[in-house]
Order: C-alpha cells, then sequence, then structure tokens
C-alpha cells in the first residue's frame, strides 16, 4: 500500500476502494485486481460481492471501509442521489478518504451532480472524475471500455493507469462533468440514429424493397452510422447485431431510458431546442414500459415494422 496520498500508476503499490459492483463495477473490479493492485469492493447485494471475490477482489462490509486507506476510489452506481450518497456524510467516501486519493465516478449520472461530487471531493482534499463508460458489460469483461472523462488536467494524469487496465480509450472532454455532459450527448443522438435506421428499413420494406438492398446502399452512402452499420437493426445483414438474436442486448432499452432521462433533464434545463431528442425520449420510455424494457434498443424497429403493418417483424 503506498504510503503517499497521491495515486502512483504502480499498481503493486496501489490500493483501489471500489464501491458498486454490479454488471459493470463486478468486472471492472476483477480486472484490477488480475491487474495487480489490490482491491477492496463493498456492495450492497451479497451476490456481486460473492461474485467480486471469486475474482480477487477483498470483501469488505462497507463504503468507509472501502475508501479508508484507498489511493483510489472507484464507484459504479445507478443514479447520481446514490454517488452522493456514498460519497457525503459520516460513514462516506469523503470522510474516509485519504487526503489526496482519487475519485473515480463511472457511473452515467446527471451532469450536475457530477459537478457537486466534484466540488465537494476538492473541498475535502481528494481528487475527482467523472469517467462514464460505454461499451457495456461486454466492454467491462473484456477491459476494452471507452472512458469520457471530466476533470482537472492533474487528476485526469494521475487516472490514466486505472483506466488503462479497464478500457481501450480514454478521452478527456473538459472540466468537471464533460465526461458526463459528452455521454448524454452521444446517447441522445445514438437514440435517434436508431429510431431513424428502423423508420428507413420499415419505409423501404413497404416500398417494396429487400433489408440486404437498402442496408447494402445505405452503409456506405450517407445514410451510415453505427447505429445501422454495426447495430443494423434488421435480421440478416449484419450477423452480428442484436436482430439476429431476438434483440438481446447490447444495450438494453432499460439503460437508454435512462440516459435519454438525463440527456432531456439536461436539455430542458439549458432551454436546447431538441424535437427529436424529446421525441426519442418519449419512443423509448413508451418501450420500456413493456417486454421490451430488457431487449436490446434496436428492438424499436420491431415497434416501428409492426405498427406499420410489416406482419414478419
Ligand atoms: P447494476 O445495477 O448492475 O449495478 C449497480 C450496483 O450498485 C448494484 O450491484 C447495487 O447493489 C449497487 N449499489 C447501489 N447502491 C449502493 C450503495 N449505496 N452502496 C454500495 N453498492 C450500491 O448497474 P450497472 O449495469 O452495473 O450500471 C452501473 C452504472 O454504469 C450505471 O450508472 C449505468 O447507467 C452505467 N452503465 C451501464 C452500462 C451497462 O451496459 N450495464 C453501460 C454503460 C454505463
Amino acid at each position: 500500500m503506498s504510503t503517499s496520498s497521491a495515486p502512483t500508476g504502480n499498481a503493486a503499490d496501489t490500493t483501489i476502494g471500489f464501491v458498486g459492483l454490479g454488471h459493470m463495477g463486478g468486472p471492472m473490479a476483477i480486472n484490477l485486481a488480475k491487474a495487480g493492485y489490490a482491491v477492496r469492493g463493498f456492495d450492497l447485494v451479497p451476490e456481486a460481492v460473492t461474485k467480486a471475490e471469486a475474482g480477487g477482489v477483498v470483501a469488505v462490509d462497507s463504503v468507509a471501509a472501502a475508501a479508508t486507506d484507498a489511493d483510489v476510489v472507484l464507484t459504479s452506481l445507478p443514479n447520481g442521489s446514490l454517488v452522493l450518497g456514498v460519497y457525503r456524510g459520516e460513514d462516506g467516501i469523503l470522510a474516509h478518504a485519504k487526503p489526496g486519493a482519487l475519485l473515480i465516478d463511472t457511473s452515467t449520472i446527471d451532469v450536475d451532480d457530477a459537478r457537486t461530487a466534484a466540488s465537494e471531493a476538492e473541498v475535502a482534499g481528494l481528487l475527482a472524475i467523472d469517467a462514464p463508460v460505454s461499451g457495456g458489460v461486454v466492454g467491462a469483461e473484456a477491459g476494452t471500455l471507452a472512458f469520457m472523462v471530466g476533470g482537472p488536467d492533474a487528476s485526469v494524469v494521475a487516472a490514466q493507469p486505472v483506466l488503462d487496465v479497464l478500457g481501450a480509450r480514454a478521452v478527456h472532454c473538459g472540466a468537471a462533468g464533460a465526461g458526463q455532459a459528452v455521454k448524454l450527448c452521444n446517447n441522445m443522438l445514438l437514440a435517434i440514429h436508431q429510431i431513424g435506421v428502423g423508420e428507413a428499413f420499415a419505409l423501404a420494406e413497404k416500398l417494396g424493397v429487400d433489408d440486404q438492398a437498402f442496408f447494402d446502399v445505405a452503409s456506405v452512402a450517407t445514410g451510415q452510422c453505427w447505429a445501422l452499420n454495426t447495430n443494423c437493426p434488421v435480421p440478416g445483414p449484419v450477423p452480428t447485431s442484436p436482430a439476429n438474436r431476438d434483440y438481446q442486448p447490447g444495450f438494453a432499452v432499460g439503460l437508454m431510458n435512462k440516459d435519454l432521462g438525463l440527456a432531456i433533464a439536461a436539455v430542458e434545463k439549458n432551454g436546447v431546442h431538441a424535437e427529436l431528442g424529446r421525441h426519442a425520449r418519449d419512443v423509448y420510455a413508451a418501450l420500456n414500459e413493456g417486454e421490451a424494457s430488457t431487449k436490446d434498443f434496436s428492438v424499436v424497429y420491431r415497434d416501428i415494422a409492426q405498427r406499420s403493418g410489416i406482419t414478419e417483424a
């Protein structure tokens, strides 16, 4: 364990506390343990802790125990209230982390909550970054996540060795909250793309055009985008897309719905004229009410096709 307060970048000398060992946090904590870090993990759900323990994480019984003497404390939690909840209070990370420790929040949360967390960490004498991810559970397990990072240069530099273990790429997007901002903007755009691709396939089919023919043109023409070229919502043209396995995620409707809720809250707060973003939020909120909530978000095509009277969808 390091006796200095700043993270060293040397795994053998660096102790990591990890709070939130769920679908994303669990494999991230295990990858850090496998890379040689001493990782102390805490989660409210015993099964999540047991799974992480099997991967080399040392289980502790509280947030405070995860933070005490740690050089770096990571969080991977469902929302901003929970992140602020584990940061604050007598038993919280801010009260127990040693001076100069680095806090990395990998959760997707409200931009203002991320800024609040960063400023409270600074007041407590700690370094902090927001570092939401894309890449899903597969990326968390493979250590190939993409991080969108917000925070001061020194904190981002200090975080780099840890982010290198967990991800293939980390982009420093700006000051505190900028990582969350980029994540929400990207996912709002992605949702709009996925709906648009679904509508285009439905129109092509109604006009008597084969899915493959539309794909062959659009995927190399001006309609190309990840939602078409990689996450193609009809079975066939892209064999690895979720449409070929009954829309098993991938990135679930429930998670897209969550991110759109955060994005549109920011749209409203900042007075942005975002008609398509609002529409995408409504579309995914409705889908999230039904059995599609656990499907990949490209399942929106199936809904569009059914409403269009395309019976084989
Ligand atoms: P999850 O629900 O599987 O994991 C969250 C974990 O936090 C749970 O195990 C829960 O018990 C734990 N937790 C909640 N409150 C706690 C507390 N006070 N103390 C300790 N543990 C607590 O969620 P996830 O899918 O792992 O997502 C985590 C974050 O990553 C979310 O913000 C999500 O939006 C984001 N994210 C998820 C994905 C994905 O594909 N799952 C992709 C990108 C981003």
